[in-house]
């Protein structure tokens, strides 16, 4: 067993490191505090060959591994943190989903402009009644002439205010059979926003409701019986997930470190202190243990979609463990750290949110517990 890249994968990170620090570092702070999606880094990701990493070069991508999309994360991260997120947009969400089950017209539309970094996917999932049991998703599509009546609503849809198209998981039918999804633009006639509001990392989201919205039947991406192989998609995203919670991670951690070696209180460096040697060193432990089932579960899925199993232990942990390093390395910066001077505070604030989103840390202990024991456990009462 090899821990180390390849020389090509050690190439591709240098190269994306090199390409975060001479355009994107500069600006960091100022992209984390907006609420805009950022365009012009799209773009720039796009030229660079870093929009759609592993998606196959007949639709546009560079044909890569999910390891090298998660290279990419963690290379941009650590010049930028917020741009970390055009990276997942980019290849990690319902852009993957589309390129493996989109039909042709459905790419012809969407993948394009996707993939250049001039329009962004969201994946409307999340319903008021259906959150973590997602299956009870109310939003319906009811067949009408050559395509379907959609009524319903999502919530928390990230990046919905700057989306083209929503992948929309609708009801066909009753039961988890009756799930599959379809792509709704935004700007169809029927779809409306809410009242906007924002999460603690300062995103926006607001309500999307879909009235009568007449969605053509090209547009199907999975018909009923779709939600096993869209949850199958869906771990490409947790993966992005969790490799950003670590990046961020990481990001706080690199920054306290440089705090705590320049830093004089008493007399002494920070970094001379034991008990904060000791809380660097707990981060260190985490930081390379999240790296690690990071890349087991990505290295595993090489292509394909990596395994659910794999995939949910790498996210509990590398969120829980993002969300604390970035934590203690508020607390080694103090006020500083604690200030919008510096980017450890949104990183903390950022990292919170993937404890919940994308299957929250507890939803994903119910799926390791199953395979602990070898048996489910169902979450509902008995009938
Ligand atoms: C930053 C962010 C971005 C998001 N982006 C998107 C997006 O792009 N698209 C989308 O569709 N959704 C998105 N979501 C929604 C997200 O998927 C849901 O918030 C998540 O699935 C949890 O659902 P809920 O908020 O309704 O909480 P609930 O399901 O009401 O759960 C509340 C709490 O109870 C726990 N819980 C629930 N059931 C169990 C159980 N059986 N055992 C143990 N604990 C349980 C949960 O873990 C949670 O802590 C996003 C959320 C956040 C915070």
């Amino acid at each position: 067993m090899d821990f180390r890249f390849s020389p090509e994968q050690e190439q591709f990170r240098e190269s994306v490191h090199r390409f975060a620090e001479k355009h994107l570092a500069n600006g960091a702070l100022g992209r984390a505090h907006s609420t805009e999606y950022p365009w012009d880094v799209a773009k720039l990701m796009a030229k660079q060959g870093l929009l759609g990493i592993t998606i196959a070069e007949a639709d546009g991508g560079q044909g890569g591994s999910l390891l090298d999309a998660v290279i990419a994360i963690e290379a941009v991260a650590s010049g930028c943190p917020r741009s970390a997120d055009v990276v997942q947009a980019g290849n990690f969400g319902a852009i993957r989903v589309l390129a493996e089950y989109g039909a042709a017209l459905q790419k012809e539309r969407y993948l394009r402009r996707l993939l250049a970094g001039e329009s962004v996917i969201a994946v409307g999932m999340t319903e008021p009644d259906a959150g973590s049991a997602a299956t009870d998703l109310q939003t319906t599509a009811t067949p009408e002439g050559e395509g379907y009546r959609v009524n319903g609503s999502k919530v928390f849809t990230t990046h919905a205010p700057h989306a083209e198209v929503i992948l929309t998981y609708v009801r066909y039918g009753p039961g988890v059979g009756g799930i599959g999804s379809l792509l709704i633009d935004t700007k169809a006639k029927g779809v409306r926003f809410g009242r906007r509001s924002r999460f603690m990392s300062g995103e926006e989201w607001a309500q999307i409701y879909f009235e009568n919205v007449l969605v053509p039947g090209d547009m199907v991406v999975l018909k009923e019986g779709g939600f096993k192989k869209q949850i199958s998609g869906f771990n490409v995203e947790r993966i992005g997930n969790a490799a950003r919670s670590l990046a961020l991670g990481r990001y706080a951690y690199e920054a306290a470190r440089r705090w705590a070696m320049e830093r004089k209180q008493f007399g002494r460096l920070l970094c001379e202190f034991q008990g904060l040697q000791w809380k660097f060193v707990d981060m260190k432990i985490k930081l390379d243990a999240g790296q690690l089932l990071l890349y087991r579960a990505a290295a595993n899925a090489d292509r394909g979609f990596p395994s659910a199993d794999e995939t949910s232990i790498a996210k509990a942990f590398c969120n829980q463990a993002g969300f604390e390093i970035a934590n203690d390395a508020l607390q080694v910066m103090g006020g500083l750290g604690y200030s919008q001077e510096e980017l450890v505070e949104y990183c903390v604030r950022r990292c919170r949110g993937w404890m919940i989103a994308g299957g929250s840390i507890e939803i994903l202990k119910n799926r390791i517990a199953e395979g602990v024991f070898e048996r489910s456990f169902p979450q509902r009462p008995r009938a």
